[in-house]
């Protein structure tokens, strides 16, 4: 998928690169920028210094993207029976390299047990794995039965081992603890899961959810440690609840109904960002739609076979409503596709009201997966953002939301984490399909492929709104 371009250069000078300014929202004409020791130097020098070089030829040298929403350890396994095999670790490791294939050099990964996760960013910091550089929030908060209900804590000794996917604490001074441990252990955001509607939406069934306390106490404690919450929601009574509170993010969007417009100004006078994951809606939405790319060379790369052989049969059931696992969470997610155009709807109405997005794909989310995150900038421009927009809702604005300012924006002192492209983004977002190079902390890499997969072969990348 991506190959390694020798060592780290010490120093280096990038001839003839295109630089895409994320804050003028211009294209350079071909320049000179010198990088040492992963941090630019000089951009548009005159110098010629002595030391290794690699000229791109006209490319364009964009911010490495940032995907604020993934599940980067996942191996796509929901509803599969029996016992995962090691070739899990061997699909966490493939989606690593593939996400940086992608131009992607950071994520924010928010579910996965923190010690697992930790060993993954060991591995990719000593060089072993090339991957992205990895914010975690490493688990879930919410409440026992709550969402993601098809989740428990594990027993404590494994516990011990992994960390948990999911914590439920049931007092405030639990909550507050919980969160210390998460941060001690390296966590960088918390994540809490909060929706009380039942994912089968017909079935009149609600779920627990965090108590407003321990909600309220999560806030706290993270805020202390200067983490941002960010709470995962589907259901238009749970957003107006969650945005009383000292919340971040909201992570998806309401597709129950279309929100009212007073219910639209609540959300932008609380100060709530929005991280809308088009992507994911999208594909539960139409996943059959899939299964010319889960047929493909290019699948064959991105999946083990037996995560291939699983995530292609979940496809040939998408369209059948009578299967066993309809009262799962593919019913759920299936029946998501009645929701769509509400909550593609809302996302539009929320930005036009000046809510601010991020970009964020979901990715792991089962029928999400590495490199669409081009894509979700493409359908944040199908809901009105501009190019730019969508282009620093994964980039600079990214940056601030994952707590990695050195990244997101080419400049002297940030780090040298860039996606090479061929097109210029503001023209034809698609330019980030075409990654020539990707360079992390200054480490250059060379995807196998000139252009991403097409994961929508035959149909449009995103949904039509009607
Ligand atoms: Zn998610």
């Amino acid at each position: 998928m991506i190959k390694k371009l020798g060592k780290a250069f010490n120093r280096l000078l990038i001839k003839n690169a295109r630089v895409l300014d994320v804050e003028k929202g211009e294209l350079s004409p071909p320049q000179k920028i010198i990088i040492e020791k992963g941090i630019i130097r000089e951009t548009g020098t005159e110098a010629e210094p002595d030391c290794d070089s690699i000229d791109l030829d006209g490319l364009t040298l964009s911010p490495g993207l940032i995907d604020c929403h993934v599940h980067i350890l996942s191996p796509y396994l929901t509803e599969q029976k029996g016992i995962p095999g090691l070739w899990t670790l061997k699909q966490m490791e493939r989606n690593c390299r593939a996400t940086l294939a992608a131009g992607v050099v950071c994520v924010c990964d928010m579910l996965s047990p923190i010690k697992i996760l930790n060993r993954v960013r060991r591995k990719i910091e000593s060089g072993n794995v090339d991957g992205p550089d990895i914010i975690a929030s490493g688990g879930i908060f919410s409440c026992a039965g709550g969402y993601p209900e098809a989740i428990s804590p594990v027993a404590a000794p494994i516990g011990a081992v992994t960390g948990q996917p999911k914590y439920e604490p049931r007092t405030p001074a639990q909550a507050k603890r919980l969160v210390n441990y998460l941060y001690n252990l390296g966590a960088g955001v918390i994540k809490v899961g909060y929706t009380r509607l039942s994912r089968q939406l017909v079935d009149g069934r609600t779920l627990p959810a965090i108590s407003d306390e321990n909600l309220r106490a999560v806030c706290n404690a993270a805020h202390e440690l200067g983490l941002k919450v960010r709470v995962h929601h589907n259901w238009s009574e749970d957003m107006n609840h969650l945005i009383t509170f000292d919340i971040d993010t909201l992570e998806h969007g309401v597709y129950d109904r279309t929100l009212l417009d007073e219910e639209i100004q609540d959300v932008k006078e609380s100060g709530v960002s929005i991280v809308p994951t088009l992507t994911i809606n999208d594909s539960q939405a139409r996943f059959e739609e899939k299964l010319g790319f889960l047929k493909s060379n290019r699948a064959k790369e991105y999946f083990e076979p037996e995560a291939l052989r699983h995530l292609t049969w979940v496809c040939s059931t998408w369209t059948d409503f009578s299967g066993e696992s309809y009262g799962g969470s593919f019913g759920y997610t299936r029946a998501n596709r009645y929701c769509y155009d509400a909550e593609l709807n809302n996302t539009r109405n929320l930005f036009e009201a000046g809510v601010k997005l991020y970009a964020g794909t979901d990715t792991g989310a089962v029928v999400a997966w590495p490199g669409e995150l081009a894509d979700e900038l493409i359908r944040l421009n199908s809901i009105g953002m501009s190019p730019l927009q969508a282009v620093r809702a994964a980039t600079a604005e990214a940056a601030e939301l994952v707590g990695r300012p050195d990244l997101g924006i080419v400049k002297n002192g940030k780090t040298a984490s860039f996606t090479v492209i061929e097109g210029n983004p503001l023209d034809d977002l698609s330019a980030y399909k075409k990654v020539r190079y990707v360079c992390k902390s200054g480490k250059w890499y060379k995807p196998l492929h000139d252009q991403l997969p097409d994961f929508w072969s035959g149909y449009d990348v995103h949904f039509k709104l009607r």
